[in-house]
């Protein structure tokens, strides 16, 4: 099939579906294209029943219910959804750009918006001597690298091991479900926001937590794939032994580019770079939002991916109307 629209979103992470909003609003129509079979990006994908509580307007909302909001945010502009395929191509045709999809698709659009958060992603695994054996067995078991759904963990032993955003709000939402929930972390400092720091800090005093600090991971116990025990050790070498029945090592997530890194675009480590004024890559008319471009003072949040997808939607009116003066009011 071959299709011709205004903008292609690259993408439908809340960035990506939040441009489709914005550019409905200055009266661009969209197509979006994402490898996942489902959109919602690492939202979905990683953390559906994870509170978020730094989207403005929403002291807490589950990720995929932010989604589903997003989604339905976007839906008056009927964009054309293309899930479960790859963007592998993207070239120039005239004025326009011709988008490859995997299935052999393919989109002329003026203008492109690539939100692709960080491309193909997976966990950072901890090195451990036969983790794989205890991996993938099943709904709140063993060892696993997301949480899709917090009931799973009900009336378990859960060792939660790292110090970031990840470990402490998985922490802080299971303890009101588990058996038992242990942090382990090698410093008594941990990397999350401030307030989720506290209240984690706070559950530990009232005895729901258990705070394992300084320790790292060490080793694993069980029988037949079947978790018994965590081992943790300080730097010292001194060990100490977590019966569990579900260990999350929250060690952040390794991220592989794909047909990105073969676009010609300027990058830096792996991120596109844009310029932050228009969000502008260095090719004309193809512009970056969210976790994927970076700039000085980026942040990787969902909020200034809101930010960034408002700012590309506009210069892809510009792109798509070169002369034609937006006159934008709310
Ligand atoms: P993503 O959500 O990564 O979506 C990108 C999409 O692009 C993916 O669906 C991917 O399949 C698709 N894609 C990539 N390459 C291609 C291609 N070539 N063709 C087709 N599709 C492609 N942020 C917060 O602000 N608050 C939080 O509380 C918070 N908690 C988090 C907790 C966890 C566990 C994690 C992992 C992240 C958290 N974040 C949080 C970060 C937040 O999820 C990201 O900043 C956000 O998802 C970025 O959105 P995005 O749309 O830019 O990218």
């Amino acid at each position: 099939m071959n299709y011709e629209t205004d903008v292609v979103v690259v993408g439908a992470g809340p960035v990506g579906l939040f441009a489709v909003f914005e550019c409905g609003m200055v009266k661009l129509n969209c197509h979006v294209v994402d490898a996942l079979d489902a959109v919602g990006g690492q939202c979905a994908a990683l953390y559906p029943e994870k509170p978020i509580y730094d989207v403005p307007g929403h002291p807490s909302i589950l990720a995929a219910d932010l989604i589903e909001r997003l989604k339905e945010q976007a839906a008056p502009f009927a964009p054309t959804y293309h899930l479960g395929r790859q963007m592998t191509g993207l070239e120039r045709a005239g004025e326009a750009w011709r988008c490859t999809l995997s299935d052999g698709t393919t989109i002329t659009a003026k203008a492109v918006i690539v939100a692709a958060g960080g491309g193909a992603f997976g966990p950072n695994r901890p090195p451990l001597d036969g983790i794989e054996a205890y991996e993938g067995k099943g709904p709140g078991a063993g060892v696993a690298y997301f949480v899709t759904r917090r009931e799973d963990y009900r009336g378990k032993r859960v060792v939660i091991a790292g110090g970031g955003d990840s470990a402490v709000d998985w922490a802080i939402s299971l303890a009101e479900v588990a058996e038992k929930i242990m942090v382990v972390h090698r410093r008594p400092k941990f990397r999350a926001a401030p307030e989720s720091e506290a209240r984690l800090k706070a559950l530990a005093d009232a005895g729901t937590i258990e705070l394992v600090v300084p320790y790292q991971l060490h080793s694993l116990e069980g029988e037949g794939g079947k978790l018994s025990a965590v081992v943790v050790a300080t730097l010292g070498g001194q060990t100490r032994r977590l019966e569990a029945d579900a260990l999350l090592p929250f060690f952040g997530l390794a991220t592989e580019l794909g047909p990105i890194a073969e676009w010609g675009l300027g990058m830096d480590r792996n991120l596109i770079t844009v310029d932050p004024a228009t969000m502008a890559t260095t090719a004309p008319g193809i512009l970056a939002a969210g976790d994927i471009c970076t700039y000085p003072g980026k942040l990787k949040l969902i909020l200034a991916g809101f930010a960034e997808a408002a700012r590309a939607a506009h210069t892809a009116h510009d792109v798509a109307h070169p002369g034609e003066a937006l006159h934008f009011e709310r």
